[in-house]
């Protein structure tokens, strides 16, 4: 499957990169318009017809309105071979921008703070260079623009309404603009890439009371607060040292006043592992921990406990496609990072679960020009000649495995 690309020393990779460096101001433009607009998840309506819109002006056959609002186009060499996708998600988040730019969101304590309008703006840039250019690759590109990544999550709906079929996806391939890398850099390894999510939500019920008077409650905060500490030994005990997890827990909230016993408290957490011999095991040791700390104080409880994504994991033989795409991509070989790993979650992984396929990370942070806030900051902007990287990556990703 992977055989010798074309290096920008040869005429074809040259006037590749030379044709896409000249679609930077339209990439730039199209991510601006799309940050000054941004939608939440399963809203994103603006945004799926700015797409439609650009994608019919392109002669681009797609398809709308797939899980509300996901946008599949196709685009057919004519020829046969076989069929990758792409994937690109589209959501923003509940956050106040707090940039002073020209093209900051309109669209009051809503942005684009994970970097999802560059995203579009790439998948656009790519589906338009690819229609222009069928001659370069054989087989059919789908192209999958993907609607509430930021949850409940729109991969895993489009996927049960049909885009890997008809035709069927041989293989996928998708990116994030990642701050924790530097602009020049791409993140891109084998095996898990992004942890598993699963979330709880717990209530402890004890009884209320006199603050001097302990002895007739059952103090829901010295429950809760025992909970929490012996959470943390799941992963400090339970999970091989080898392996990578996370129990946090992110909210509290219990009493009103310095002298009464709290009749109850409330906390969620979040869970997070990369290995999916963990799937399960998580909910059963929470829930154990937690239920045998209220029954040693004769509290109770009640535990929502849900698995969101999966983890991202990468498919060797595409990683290593990606890995040595990205070779010809950056300048220098320390510009393709393996050591990219994180904890945060992505629903890129029920695609991949579905086929083989490799998610990487695109470096945009340049710190010089004041770029380099973390995801889902309310600064957070990254730098667009990023843009260009990503669709270079795509389009010789397609001529790789397209050929
Ligand atoms: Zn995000
Ligand atoms: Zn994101």
């Amino acid at each position: 499957m992977v055989s010798t690309f074309p290096t920008l020393n040869s005429t074809a990779g040259a006037q590749l990169r030379f044709e896409i460096r000249a679609l930077q101001p339209q990439l730039v433009e199209w991510r601006r318009r799309l940050h000054q607009r941004p939608e939440l998840s399963f809203t994103e309506h603006l945004t799926a017809e700015f797409i439609s819109q650009k994608l019919q002006e392109w002669g681009i056959k797609h398809q709308i309105g797939i899980a509300k609002t996901g946008i599949v186009a196709t685009i057919d060499s004519g020829k046969p071979g076989l069929v990758l996708a792409i994937r690109a998600d589209m959501d923003a988040l509940p956050i106040q921008e707090e940039n002073q730019v020209s093209y900051r969101s309109k669209h009051d304590g809503i942005m684009h703070a994970c970097g999802h309008d560059g995203h579009t703006a790439i998948a656009l840039g790519t589906a338009y260079y690819l229609a222009n250019h069928r001659q370069d690759f054989n087989g059919i590109v789908k192209i999958i623009f993907q609607p509430a990544e930021e949850g409940p999550g729109g991969a895993k709906p489009m996927i049960e309404a049909g885009v890997l079929k008809n035709p069927d996806v041989d293989a996928i391939i998708g990116l994030h603009l990642w701050n924790n890398l530097p602009l020049g850099t791409l993140g891109v390894r084998s095996g898990p890439l992004m942890a598993a999510v699963e979330i709880f939500e717990c209530t402890i019920l004890g009884k209320g009371g006199h603050g001097a008077m302990p002895h007739q409650t059952v103090d829901s905060i010295v429950v809760a607060a025992q909970i929490v500490n012996a959470l943390q030994t799941i992963v400090a005990r339970n999970v091989d040292p080898i392996d990578s997890a996370v129990v946090t827990v992110g909210e509290f909230h219990a009493g009103k006043a310095h002298n009464v016993i709290a009749d109850t408290a409330k906390m969620s957490g979040t869970v997070r592992y990369f290995n999916p011999v963990y799937q399960g095991f998580f909910r059963k040791r929470v829930e154990q921990v937690i239920a045998g700390i209220c029954q040693s104080h004769g509290a109770s409880y009640d535990l929502n406990y849900y698995s969101l994504y999966p983890p991202v994991i990468n498919d060797a033989k595409i990683a290593e496609l990606v890995r040595k795409v990205a070779d010809s991509v950056v300048e220098t070989p320390a510009g393709v990072v393996p050591e990219c790993q994180t904890m945060g979650g992505e629903d890129m992984s029920f695609f991949l679960q579905a086929v083989p396929g490799c998610y990487f990370f695109l470096g945009s942070a340049n710190p010089a020009k004041n770029l380099a806030y973390p995801h889902h900051h309310p600064r957070i902007d990254f730098d667009e000649t990023a843009l260009g990287m990503g669709v270079e990556m795509f389009v010789r990703c397609v001529e790789q495995f397209c050929n």
